[in-house]
This record gives structure tokens, sequence and C-alpha cells, in this order.
């Protein structure tokens, strides 16, 4: 790539800009820096940071429009978009977390079991220092942002390493910090490619957030590994949709057309695979032709419903899993080809008759694609569903809310939505992450801010010098602590206090014991 990325325009392919690359220098000064303003930013009460944060609302607010026009000049998709789902998730979030971090991250009394006699425990977090985010280019924004005042609000500060596909989404993150009130280095922004990313994980960071493909999570698990440092993996996708025969379809086909091509399909919980009941398989198909159709493609100008796609490798793998669809057997019902103009524009596609063995349904497709599969009933759904390498999320379309419930237990992913598709995403109070290849961890909700702290337990004893019955000296104590160990297994627990206070007695005679002895012998 050289020193330098070249930034093109999605829509037109025309270069766009240049933005220098980051060299592993570079990235462990912006790192020291960050350590620096460590000192600072964690000593900070939390109401302080809080109240430093609410600065990105006000200049969200402030420079809202410029910011969305930027960030789908960037990634080519529509300005409803970049407003909805890319900005407005951070004064969602900031607003949640304000409520629910001082619960989540203050110190907390726990129970102390009987058989401690007295002493108390607490549990408290404190942050782990230094944060690498590395994010992806499908939601540049949201996926830098969040991760990054989570770590923020538990006292943590930053380093982002924003994807080489959407640099000037990097440059917004960078501009918002410099406009509030953080100590400088709280938030770093080091601009570059996989070799930045690299170097970020080698340089001395406290954890890794990674959000991006299975394969470079794994190198990025495996340089973590050598340290060691946590790690915590947000990868790809392969969302089932199950819809029953029971379904509202109209509300199914809407729902999965918007599932399926919002951000062009380029998400992570995008509708992937729609799984169909036979006797509604019919019905289903002609609505939602009937909606793909209606969908309009073009440029963030052009108030259109779907932009290209982001960047051209991602055009070429949609294209390859198509034509090895069709030519496997699949039907293209709707779409399947290239818009006949500039830029990197791929028609909404509708396909049926996959089969699991294509790449189409193997691999991750992200794209504006929607593969149909007639399943005989829900079962065969359930476990199509499940046998699959990824577990990010899926969805379940039934009219009748508790058996919807019970499908989506049934569903082997980190979120299931109930008729509906990729809004539980966006809310703030019900963590995320996958299972299987999709990655592990979870962020948002309350695990968002404890995935940034490190826990901490304490537990006080009794200021008292004789209180500890299972203390030194051991003789003459067997067999009450046996007569302890056997009522306290048989849940005896009030009847155990007897032996736990003779047990305090008997320290208490070893110790006029021992004065004598010092007594007789003096204390030379
Ligand atoms: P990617 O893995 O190619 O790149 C992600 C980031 O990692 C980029 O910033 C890249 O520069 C960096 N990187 C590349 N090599 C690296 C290395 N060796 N060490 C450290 N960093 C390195 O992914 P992408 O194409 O940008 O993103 C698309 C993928 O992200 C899809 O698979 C999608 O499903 C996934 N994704 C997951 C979630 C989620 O929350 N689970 C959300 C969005 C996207």
């Amino acid at each position: 790539m050289g020193d330098m990325i070249i930034k093109t325009n999605p829509v037109t392919g025309e270069k766009i800009g240049e933005f220098p690359i980051s060299s592993p220098e570079h990235v462990s000064q912006a790192v020291a820096r960050a350590r620096g303003a460590f000192l600072l930013w964690s000593q900070m009460s939390l109401r302080t940071r809080m109240d430093a944060l609410a600065g990105l609302q006000s200049e969200i607010l402030r420079k809202g429009e410029e910011f969305a026009r930027r960030i789908s000049e960037d990634t080519g998709k529509p300005l409803v978009d970049s407003l909805l789902t890319e900005l407005m998730s951070v004064p969602l979030f900031l607003g949640h977390y304000r409520k629910l971090a001082p619960r989540v991250l203050s110190r907390r009394k726990v129970k102390t079991p009987l058989v401690f006699q007295g002493k108390k425990s607490y549990v408290e977090h404190f942050p782990m220092g230094v944060i690498g985010v590395i994010s992806p280019w499908n939601f540049p924004f949201q996926l830098s942002m969040i991760p990054i005042i989570s770590a923020l609000i538990g006292g943590n500060t930053v380093v982002l390493k924003p994807s080489e596909v959407t640099p000037i989404t990097g440059e917004i993150v960078r501009e918002l910090f410099a406009a509030i009130d953080v100590p400088e280095g709280t938030v770093e922004v080091i601009q570059g490619d996989g070799g930045t990313g690299a170097a970020l994980v080698e340089a001395d960071i406290d954890k890794v957030f990674f959000t991006g493909s299975v394969a470079t999570g794994r190198k990025v698990m495996a340089a973590a590994a050598k340290k060691p440092i946590p790690v915590e993996l947000e990868l790809g996708g392969k969302d089932a949709m199950i819809i029953c025969a029971d379904a509202n379809l109209k509300r199914a086909a809407k729902g999965a057309v918007w599932g399926g091509l919002l951000n062009c399909g380029q998400v992570c919980t995008s509708v992937e695979r729609i799984f169909v009941e036979a006797s509604v398989y019919d019905r289903f198909i002609e609505l939602l032709k009937v909606e793909v159709e209606a969908v309009r493609v073009g440029g963030p100008d052009e108030k259109a419903d779907v932009g290209p796609l982001t960047f051209p490798q991602q055009l070429e793998t949609v294209e390859a899993q198509i034509e090895q669809a069709k030519s496997a057997g699949a039907k293209v019902l709707v779409g399947g080809e290239r818009l006949d103009r500039k830029g990197q524009f791929y028609m909404p596609t509708v396909l049926t008759g996959v089969k699991p063995d294509m790449a189409v349904y193997r691999e991750e497709t992200f794209g504006p694609v929607l593969p149909v599969i007639k399943v005989a009933d829900v079962d065969e759904a359930v476990r199509m569903a499940n046998d699959h390498q990824y577990g990010l999320t899926g969805s379940v379309w039934t009219s009748d809310l508790k058996r919807g419930l019970a499908i989506a237990s049934r569903l082997e992913c980190g979120q299931v939505m109930v008729n509906d598709v990729i809004t539980s995403v966006g809310n703030p109070a019900i963590p995320f992450g996958g299972v299987k290849s999709s990655g592990f961890g979870r962020y948002h909700g309350p695990e968002g801010l404890l995935a940034f702290t490190n826990q901490k337990a304490i537990m006080v004893g009794k200021d008292k010098a004789n209180s500890e019955p299972f203390w030194f000296p051991y003789e003459k104590k067997y067999d009450e602590v046996l007569e302890a160990f056997r009522l306290l297994l048989n849940n005896h627990l009030l009847k155990a206090l007897g032996p736990l206070k003779r047990l305090n007695k008997i320290n208490r005679e070893a110790d006029v014991e021992r004065k004598k002895g010092f007594g007789a012998g003096g204390e030379s």
C-alpha cells in the first residue's frame, strides 16, 4: 500500500484523498501519549468523565449534517443511514451509560458465607489502561465510537486504528475528541492498513478490541497471545431469518428487504439466509419480489435506499458468490448483476434454490443478496440455522409470541429478534457479540462497561486477634473442624456456629497457654 492510503469515492470510483499511514514508531508514540493521558483520565471521577464525554453529543448535534455527508462520502451509504445507524448511536449510548455506569462501575457489597464469620466482601472495578480499538469499514463511525466511549467511561484511554477503506471517518473521530474537553492523548487515531493494526497489537497496550473478519481476528488473537493481553473479537455473521407459516408475511418480506439490503448488505447482522416454511413459501416469494423491486439504488445524493458496495474487492466477492451459486443451480429471482454505471453498484438480488454447499450459503456475503431456502418445517430451519460456522444473530417470524421466544431460545447465536431485524444491535441496554466463528466477548449493556475494566474483589476480616477459627494452631481442633465440616455440608448453617465458637475458644486458650510459657521461661 506504500505510505499513503489512497481514498476513492465508492459512487464514482474517483480518488478523493490521501492519508499518511502511521509507521510502527508513530504507533508507539501514540500509545505513549495515550498512556500519559491515562494517568490523568483514570484519576478523574466517573461523573467528571461523563460530563466531558457529553461534549460529544453537543458536537454531533452541531455538526451532524456535515459528519453524515462525510461518512456517506467515505462509505457510499445513504445520508439517512449515516444519521441513524452511525451518528445517532453515540448520544443513545452516552445517555444510557450516564444512568447505568454509576451502578455498574461502583464498588458493591456482596454476600459472605456464614463460615467466614463476620467478614465483609466487596467487588470493584478498575481501568485496564490503554485499549487498542481496531475497526472495520462497514459502520466506521459507530464501530469505532461505541467501543471507544465504553472504554473511556471505565477510565481507560484509547488508540483507534480505523479501517484503511474509510479513513475519512477516522478523521471525524479525531476531530470529535479534539473538540471536547478531555486530556490530550485520551483518544489517539492512527491511520493505516493491516500492518498498522498489527503494530498497534504489538505496542504497549493493555487490551485489544477488534471488529472485523475471522481471518484477521485469528491473527490479532495470535499476536495478543504472545504478550499476553485480553482480546475481544467481534467477527462475521450469517444471520438466519426463520419465517414460520403463521407469520405476518408482508411484514416479514419488508423486514427481509431492509435487513438484507441495509448498508448494501454490508452489515455483520445482515439477513443472509431466509428459511421459509414450505406451506407459505410461494406467497412469501411473491411478496419479497415486490418489495425488492421497489428498492432504489444510487449514491448518497440520489436519495436512494441502497448505495454502492464500499470498495471494489467487496463487489468482486459478491459477484463471485452469485456466479458460483448460479452455476451450482441457484435461480436468480431478481437482480443478479452489476448496475450499468460507474462505481461499485450491484443490483439487489434474490436467490432461490440455495443449497448449503454453495459459497453464498457457507460464507459471509456482505452484499445486497437475499438467499431464500424452502424448509419442511421450523425444526428443519432451526437445525440448518445452527449448522453453520457463524453465530452472531438470527430472527424468528411468527404471530405466536410464546412460540417465537421458544424458537429464539433454540438458536445458537448472540442476539435474536422476533418479528424484527438488525435493530437489537442499536439497543444500548442489551449485550452484543457472537458465538462460534462470530467471536467472543460482549459489549453494549452493562457487559460493555465491564469489558473494559479489571475486576477486583476485596474481603475485610474482623479487627480482633482471636476471631479466626481456622488459623493456627491446629492442635486440639480436628474434632471441632470435622463437626463444623459435617454441619456445613448438611446445610445446618446455624448449628455450625457452635463448633466455630468452640474453635475460637481453643484459640484464646492457646494464647493463655503461650503467655504462661513466656512467663515461665522469660522472654530472652
Ligand atoms: P478486516 O478483518 O479486513 O479488517 C478489520 C480491521 O483490521 C481493519 O482496520 C484492518 O486494517 C485491520 N487489520 C488487518 N490486518 C490486521 C492485522 N494483522 N492486525 C491487526 N489489524 C489488522 O475486516 P473488514 O473487511 O474491515 O470488516 C468486515 C468484517 O467485519 C466482516 O466479516 C464483518 O462481518 C465484520 N464485522 C463484524 C461486526 C461485529 O460486531 N461482529 C461488525 C461489523 C463488521
